[in-house]
C-alpha cells in the first residue's frame, strides 16, 4: 500500500493536505490553506515538500479554504493534472478560490500602495486570479458512490460527509505488496446528523483497512438546543426594543442554516420576511448553489411549503450602497452578513453602526454568535 505523509492540519485545524505515494506516483488529498494567526498564515508561503508538477492527481473532499485554498498555488507551481471533486462541490470551490485570489491580489496591491510588507520589498499575492481560473479548469467532477481510477491499480470513491454542500469522505483502494486490495478512508470534515437542508453523512459501504479521521470538534459535544427557538427568542426581544439583530455568518453552510431557521420563524408567524436581509454577495451566490443542488437536499427540506433558500424568501443586498442603507433604516431588522468571525466583511460596518452610543445605556441591537474559540474551530 501507499506511504502516507501529512502536510497540514497536524496540531492545528487548518491546512489539510495528505500525500499518498505508490513508488513514483503521488496523489494529494486536499490542498488546504492555513488560516488564523499570522504565524499560521505564514506557512502558506512555505515551499511544497514535493514537486507539484509530478503529482498524478489531486482529490478534494470539500470546498472550504482550509481544504482547497492552496490549489491555485499548486497550479502556479506547475501542477496540471486532474483535480477531482463532487459535482455539488464544484460551484462552491469556484466561488471560494476566485474570492481568495481576489483578496490576495487586493492585499498585495494595498501593501504596495501603503509601502509596507513583512515579507517582500515588492509585495506579491500568494496567487493570482489567473492562477485560480487555471485551477478551476482542472476540476473533474465525480458523482457520489461511483468508483473511478486514479491510475492503474488504484481507485477512489466519494461518500457523503454532510458538513457542507458537496462535502465527501474519500475511499482510496489499491493493492498492497502482498497482492491484497485495501481501502483507506479519508473522512474529510464530517457533519452532524440531523442538520437541516443537507442529507446526513453516510458511512463507507465497507469497513476500510485504515480510517484517517479529521477531529476538529473531537473534544466537545454540540449543544442540543432548538436553534430556531433560540434565534426566535433573541429576535423577539430585540425587535421589542426596536433594535436590529446582526448575525455574523460564514457565507458557506452557516448562512444557509440560519436562513432555514429564520424561514421556520416566518412560518410560525413570529417574523416578517421583509425585515430579513442577506447581506453578502458570496453568501447570496452560495445560497443559490445550495438551492439548486436538489439531489443533496434532505427529506425535511423537500417537505417545506416555502423554500427558505429561494430568491423571493428574504431581501438580498448585493451592492455596498444597499448594505450601507440598512444602517439607516431605523426599523427592526435581521441582517445576516459575512464574515462569520466578524473580523472583516460587511458585518463590521453593521456592528459599528449599531453599537451602543453610551456605555451605561442598554444596547438595543443584538449580535448573536458563537464564542470566538468555537468559531475559530470551524473547518
Ligand atoms: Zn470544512
Amino acid at each position: 500500500m501507499a506511504t502516507v505523509t501529512f502536510h497540514g492540519a497536524c496540531g492545528v485545524v487548518t491546512g489539510s493536505s495528505t500525500r499518498l505515494d505508490w513508488g513514483e506516483r503521488s496523489v494529494l488529498v486536499d490542498c488546504g490553506m492555513y488560516q488564523g494567526s499570522d504565524e499560521l498564515e505564514q506557512r502558506n508561503w512555505a515551499p511544497f515538500p514535493y514537486t507539484a508538477a509530478k503529482l498524478a492527481a489531486v482529490v478534494v473532499t470539500h470546498a472550504h479554504l482550509d481544504h482547497t485554498g492552496l490549489l491555485p498555488r499548486l497550479v502556479a507551481e506547475g501542477y496540471s493534472g486532474p483535480i477531482y471533486c463532487t459535482g455539488p462541490s464544484r460551484g462552491l470551490i469556484s466561488l471560494v478560490l476566485q474570492d481568495a485570489a481576489q483578496l490576495q491580489e487586493e492585499g498585495a496591491r494595498y501593501a504596495r500602495e501603503k509601502g509596507y510588507s513583512r515579507r517582500h520589498a515588492e509585495p506579491k499575492p500568494l496567487y493570482t486570479e489567473e492562477d485560480a481560473r487555471r485551477t478551476l479548469k482542472l476540476l473533474r467532477t465525480v458523482p457520489f458512490e461511483e468508483e473511478r481510477e486514479l491510475f492503474p491499480g488504484v481507485r477512489f470513491r466519494f461518500t457523503r460527509a454532510g458538513h457542507l454542500l458537496g462535502a465527501a469522505s474519500v475511499e482510496v483502494t489499491g493493492k498492497g505488496s502482498d497482492g491484497e486490495a485495501r481501502t483507506w478512508c479519508f473522512s474529510g470534515d464530517v457533519g452532524r446528523y440531523g442538520v437541516p437542508i443537507l442529507k446526513d453523512p453516510e458511512p463507507p459501504p465497507l469497513p476500510p483497512a485504515a480510517l484517517l479521521l479529521e477531529s476538529t470538534y473531537g473534544d466537545r459535544r454540540h449543544p442540543q438546543e432548538d436553534a430556531t427557538e433560540a434565534l426566535g427568542k433573541i429576535i423577539g426581544e430585540t425587535y421589542a426594543r426596536g433594535g436590529m439583530v446582526i448575525i455574523p455568518a460564514f457565507a458557506l453552510g452557516r448562512t444557509q442554516e440560519i436562513l432555514y431557521h429564520l424561514s421556520r420563524l416566518v412560518e410560525a408567524g413570529r417574523l416578517a420576511p421583509e425585515t430579513v436581509f442577506l447581506d453578502s454577495p458570496m453568501a447570496i451566490n452560495a445560497t443559490q448553489l445550495y438551492d439548486q443542488a436538489e439531489s443533496e437536499h434532505d427529506e425535511e427540506f423537500d417537505a417545506l411549503a416555502v423554500d427558505p433558500l429561494g430568491n423571493g424568501r428574504f431581501q438580498r443586498c448585493r451592492t455596498v450602497d444597499q448594505s450601507k442603507a440598512l444602517n439607516t433604516r431605523g426599523e427592526p431588522a435581521v441582517i445576516v452578513a459575512s464574515s462569520g468571525m466578524a473580523n472583516g466583511g460587511r458585518v463590521v460596518h453593521h456592528l459599528l453602526a449599531t453599537r451602543p452610543r453610551a456605555p451605561a445605556g442598554a444596547p438595543s441591537s443584538t449580535a448573536p454568535r458563537r464564542s470566538p474559540s468555537r468559531a475559530r474551530r470551524c473547518g
